[in-house]
């Protein structure tokens, strides 16, 4: 079921990972665009909002866990034409949350540990963490976003090359215009 992501409210940014989890709490929200300045910082864009759907609960193993899924649109910059472009980026969460580092050593590498300092935690900045870690290194149009004859062999005429402007053609133009004035 495609839901809008405008029609879900935001996720609580301080929460107690100890009472949700007591609580068998399930979140589904979006976290604002705005509430992300390092993800913000490290792409050209974000495009609408984080959507997450979070389930707070035990393990097996007891540890105290949140697993879910979340999926956001970023813009990044195209390594090839240096344009932006669109990714979509989707990660499965699980979160493993304890109260020292020691704790946080002990935990399987399936969970990510997060340690909650204190009453509360912030999730927004969770989260960023997973999407930041989920980023592509670099990005690329999935089309041939630059002219063809940097990459083929000469001899095949490039579409590309009707649309461009003669670079003569344009100084005709300038020369003609600046005479008039
Ligand atoms: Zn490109």
């Amino acid at each position: 079921m495609a839901q809008n992501s405008s029609e879900k409210s935001a996720l609580p940014r301080r929460i107690d990972a100890r009472k949700l989890v007591q609580r068998g709490q399930e979140l589904d929200g979006i976290v604002p665009h705005d509430g992300l300045p390092r993800l913000t910082a490290s792409t050209e864009s974000i495009e609408g909002d984080v959507t997450v759907s979070l389930a707070f609960a035990r393990d097996l193993q007891r540890h105290q866990v949140a697993t879910g899924h979340l999926e956001l649109t970023v813009n990044l910059l195209c390594q090839r034409c240096l344009q932006p472009v669109s990714e979509v980026i989707e990660a499965d969460i699980a979160l493993g949350f304890v109260w020292s580092e020691e704790q946080g050593n002990a935990l399987p590498k399936s969970l990510d540990p997060v340690i909650q300092e204190g009453d509360e935690l912030d999730l927004y900045q969770v989260l960023e963490d997973e999407i930041l870690l989920n980023l592509p290194m670099v990005a690329y149009h999935d089309w041939d976003c630059v002219a063809h004859e940097a990459f083929q062999s000469q001899g095949e005429e490039p579409e590309a090359e009707e649309q461009r402007e003669n670079p003569f053609k344009v100084l005709e133009q300038l020369k003609g215009s600046s005479n008039k004035s």
